[in-house]
C-alpha cells in the first residue's frame, strides 16, 4: 500500500469543521477590513524565493522544495505567500489601478523542516498584505485585524509583540553595536549563528541555543539605535495599537527570520500549546517591492499559520458536530424509489438529505441515522405508503418522548412540509 509522504497529512472530514469555520470568519473579516482575495500559484521560480527572503536565512539555506523540471529550470513550492503576492503585484501592475492595495491569500505553503510534533512539511497559512501606504496607519491596521482575528476565533491567550528594526538608515550602526558587543563571545555562538554574525547578527537575538541566549542578554536593541523617522513611525504605531484598544508588549529580540522586514515587526505569541509559540507573525517590507522589479511601494503583511491556530481552537472548543436535516429511512423497495425522489428534491431545494442505500431492518436504519447526527427521521415502509402516512421523529428528543415524533401526510406537499420542519427546528429559523 502506498503511504502519504513524510511531514505531510490528510484532513479528513471529522477534523474539517474548524478549518471551514476559521476561513469562513477570516473571510468575512478580511471582506469588512477591504481585503479582497488573491490566488498565486504554490510554485514559483527559486531565484523568486533566494532574493527576497534571503539567500542566508534558514528557510532558503535548507527548507525549500527545490527541483529541476523536465527542461532544467529551478523552481520551488513556495515556503511563505508573500514572495508570490509581491510578484503578481509587479506582473500586473495593480498598483496601476490603485495604489493602495489590500490583499488577502490561503493556502499551503512547502517547508521541509525537521519533522516534529504538531509541525507538518506542507502547512496552511492565511495572508494578508497591504501595499501602498508608508504612514503607521497601515501598520495598526493590519496589527489590529489581525488582534480581530483571533478576537473573532475567541482565541484569547495570545500576545502581540511588537519590535522595530529600523531602515537602511539606521540598521547598519546598529549592526555594528550588536557586532561589537557579540565580538567577545563569537566562540559561544552556535554554528548557524557563528557562520551568519558577519552578514545577519540580528538572528543572534532570536536564536533558542541556550548559549546564543546568554550571548544576546545583555545585547543593544535596536529601539535605541532607531533614526528619527523610524522613531517616529515605532512611536505612533504603538500609540495607535493603544488607541484602538489593541493590547502589546514590546519586545527588543524580536527579529523574524526573513531579511526584507523594514521598521515595524511583530509575532502574536502563546503558551497555550506549551512553550511559547508564535502562531502569526509578520511586519512591513518596504525595501522588497522596489528589491523584486517594481515600483518602490511601502508594504506591511502577516501570516497566521493555521495548523497551530486550529490546534490551538481545538483546545478551546469542540464544534456541534453537523448531521443531514433529515435522514429517510425506507423499508421495502417501492419505499426506497419514492424516498430517493423525496430526497434528491430535498437537495436541490439547499436541505441535507440522506437515506440507507441497502435494504436494512428499520432498525439498523434509525441506529444509522443516529450515528450520522441526522436531525429528523422519517420513516416509510410499505404500510406507511398504504396508509398515506409516516412518522417524523426529532432525533434530538429523548427516546421515550413522544412529542418528539408526529405524524405526517406522505402527498404531493411532502417535501415542501419536511422543508417548514427543518426551517421551524433551526435556531436561527433558517438552516443552520
Ligand atoms: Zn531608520
Ligand atoms: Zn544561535
Amino acid at each position: 500500500m502506498i503511504k502519504i509522504i513524510k511531514g505531510f497529512r490528510d484532513i479528513l472530514p471529522t477534523d474539517i469543521l474548524l478549518w471551514q469555520e476559521v476561513e469562513n470568519i477570516a473571510r468575512k473579516l478580511f471582506a469588512s477590513f477591504g481585503f479582497c482575495e488573491i490566488r498565486v500559484p504554490i510554485m514559483e521560480k527559486t531565484e523568486l524565493f533566494a532574493r527576497s527572503i534571503g539567500a542566508d536565512t534558514d528557510i532558503v539555506e535548507k527548507e525549500m522544495y527545490t527541483f529541476a523540471d523536465r527542461k532544467g529550470e529551478m523552481l520551488t513550492l513556495r515556503p511563505e505567500a508573500t514572495a508570490g503576492v509581491v510578484r503578481a503585484f509587479i506582473e500586473h501592475n495593480l498598483s496601476h489601478q490603485d495604489s493602495v492595495q489590500k490583499l488577502f491569500t490561503m493556502g499551503p505553503m512547502f517547508r521541509r523542516e525537521r519533522p516534529q510534533k504538531g509541525r507538518f512539511r506542507q502547512f496552511s497559512q492565511i495572508n494578508a498584505e497591504f501595499f501602498g501606504v508608508a504612514a503607521p496607519f497601515a501598520d495598526i491596521l493590519v496589527i489590529e485585524l489581525l488582534h480581530r482575528l483571533f478576537d473573532e476565533l475567541k482565541v484569547t491567550q495570545v500576545t502581540a509583540r511588537i519590535n522595530s528594526l529600523g531602515c537602511p538608515a539606521c540598521r547598519p550602526a546598529y549592526k555594528q553595536a550588536l557586532l561589537e558587543h557579540l565580538s567577545g563571545k563569537m566562540e559561544n555562538l552556535c554554528e548557524n549563528c557563528c557562520r551568519r554574525s558577519a552578514t545577519n547578527p540580528l538572528r543572534v537575538l532570536d536564536c533558542k541555543s541556550p548559549s546564543c541566549i546568554e550571548a544576546a542578554k545583555d545585547a543593544p536593541a535596536m529601539r535605541e539605535h532607531l533614526c528619527d523617522e523610524c522613531s517616529s513611525h515605532y512611536r505612533q504605531v504603538l500609540d495607535g495599537l493603544a488607541r484602538q484598544g489593541v493590547p502589546f508588549e514590546q519586545d527588543d529580540k524580536l527579529v523574524r527570520g526573513l531579511d526584507y522586514y523594514t521598521k515595524t515587526t511583530f509575532e502574536f505569541q502563546t503558551t497555550m500549546l506549551g512553550a511559547q509559540n508564535a502562531v502569526a507573525g509578520g511586519g512591513r517590507y518596504d525595501g522588497l517591492v522596489a528589491a523584486l522589479g517594481g515600483p518602490e511601494t511601502p508594504a506591511v503583511g502577516f501570516a497566521v499559520g493555521q495548523d497551530r491556530l486550529i490546534e490551538l481552537l481545538s483546545a478551546v472548543k469542540n464544534p456541534p458536530p453537523k448531521g443531514p436535516d433529515i435522514f429517510l429511512a425506507c423499508l421495502g423497495e417501492k419505499a426506497a424509489l419514492l424516498g430517493f425522489d423525496w430526497m434528491s428534491s430535498l437537495c436541490r431545494q439547499g436541505i441535507w438529505a440522506e437515506m440507507d442505500y441497502s435494504s436494512k431492518s428499520l432498525k439498523s436504519q434509525m441506529k444509522r441515522a443516529d450515528k450520522s447526527n441526522a436531525r429528523f427521521v422519517l420513516m416509510v415502509g410499505e404500510n406507511e405508503i398504504k396508509e398515506g402516512r409516516a412518522l417524523l421523529r426529532r432525533m434530538t428528543a429523548s427516546r421515550d418522548d413522544t412529542t418528539g415524533q408526529e405524524e405526517i401526510t406522505l402527498d404531493g406537499n411532502l417535501v415542501d412540509t419536511l422543508i417548514k420542519k427543518v426551517a421551524e427546528s433551526s435556531p436561527a429559523g433558517g438552516k443552520g
